[in-house]
């Protein structure tokens, strides 16, 4: 690994650092709970196939909750499991009251239509917050789960006191899961909020006109090294969340993780940076944990 300069070093959102901080508010949650008698938080988990990153995705969800005394549980289906066989566990799972939060983890194969899955978990369980009523209840401004990327966003933000109100934020990228989501964060009567965001996409005309005149970039968009030095402006605040596999033969695996950002140009012109990887990854599964504790206290759901 290139060594990083302290100047550089200065800038970096540290998403291990505040992932780790948030996990242990939380682990001192759980030993409330048990000492007042209380049922700990239980987060489940489908996996289907035998996707090696959605396998390394899931043990971890499953060993963090470990660590911080949630209670714990997947299920594992073949690839081949059909739609019917999915759906008759997840409405299982549902009506169990140990389970406070319910995810299935992402992609699922061809043959399963995805949204009726997702839509098929009750809300009060949805704890990665794809849901539409918890989406619907996001983009009115109302209590709900916000899903774990566009949550570990704002919380890097929120940690390093950075000003958002009043900020021109540039989002790239429209997901339902990360982009649209998180431009509906920044531009909320909130702190970290109160932003002016534009969203683009890849219709957008004239990007790097637009980028320029970012404070805050916040680049999802899944095209490694997008973002290059010529389209920041000095002291911009860079949220890098792209996480592609690249080759690298000289790595153990064969691949490294690369962000959208192109890393080596930008971070000398930017206030702050998240690396990839070490910035907003670690945060998705504090998210995912942070919301698993809000379901069991009953605070978005009464
Ligand atoms: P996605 O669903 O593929 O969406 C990509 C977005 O980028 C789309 O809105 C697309 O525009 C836009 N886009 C594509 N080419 C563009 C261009 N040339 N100019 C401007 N916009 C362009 O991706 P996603 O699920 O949001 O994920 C984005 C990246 O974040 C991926 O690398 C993913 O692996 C990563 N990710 C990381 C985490 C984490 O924990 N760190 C979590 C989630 C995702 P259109 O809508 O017009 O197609």
């Amino acid at each position: 690994m290139k060594e990083i300069s302290p100047e550089i070093q200065s800038k970096l959102i540290d998403g291990k650092k505040v992932s780790l901080a948030l996990q242990e508010d939380l682990k001192r949650q759980v030993e409330e709970i048990k000492s007042a008698g209380g049922k700990v938080p239980h987060l489940c988990a489908i996996l289907v196939g035998n996707d090696g990153g959605s396998e390394t995705y899931v043990a971890a969800k499953i060993k963090a909750c470990e660590n911080i005394g949630f209670g714990s549980s997947s299920y594992r289906f073949d690839s081949n499991v059909t739609e019917e066989e999915l759906l008759k566990k997840v409405e299982e799972i549902n009506n169990d009251p140990e389970v406070d939060g319910l995810i299935v983890q992402l992609p699922l194969p061809k043959h399963i239509n995805v949204d009726k899955v997702t839509n098929f978990i009750k809300p009060e369980k949805d704890v990665d917050g794809f849901h539409p009523v918890n989406l619907g209840k996001l983009l009115l401004g109302l209590n709900t789960y916000i899903s774990a990327t566009p949550f570990g966003i704002i919380q890097l933000l929120k940690f390093y006191n950075i000003e958002t109100a009043g900020k021109h934020c540039v989002v790239i990228g429209r997901s339902n899961i990360v982009g649209t989501p998180v431009s509906v964060l920044m531009s909320r009567n909130t702190n970290p909020g109160n932003a002016t965001v534009t969203l683009c996409h890849s219709k957008t005309q004239n990007l790097k006109n637009i980028t320029l005149q970012a404070d805050i970039i916040i680049a999802a968009i899944g095209i490694p090294e997008f973002v290059k030095g010529d389209m920041v402006k000095e002291g911009a605040v860079i949220i890098d969340v792209g996480t592609t596999r690249v080759d690298a033969p000289d790595t153990k695996a064969g691949w490294r993780l690369k962000g959208d950002v192109a890393f080596d140009e930008v971070a000398p012109k930017a206030s702050f940076i998240t690396p990839v990887p070490g910035g907003v990854g670690p945060m998705t599964i504090a998210g995912l944990l942070a919301n698993t504790m809000k379901s069991a206290k009953k605070e978005i759901y009464g």
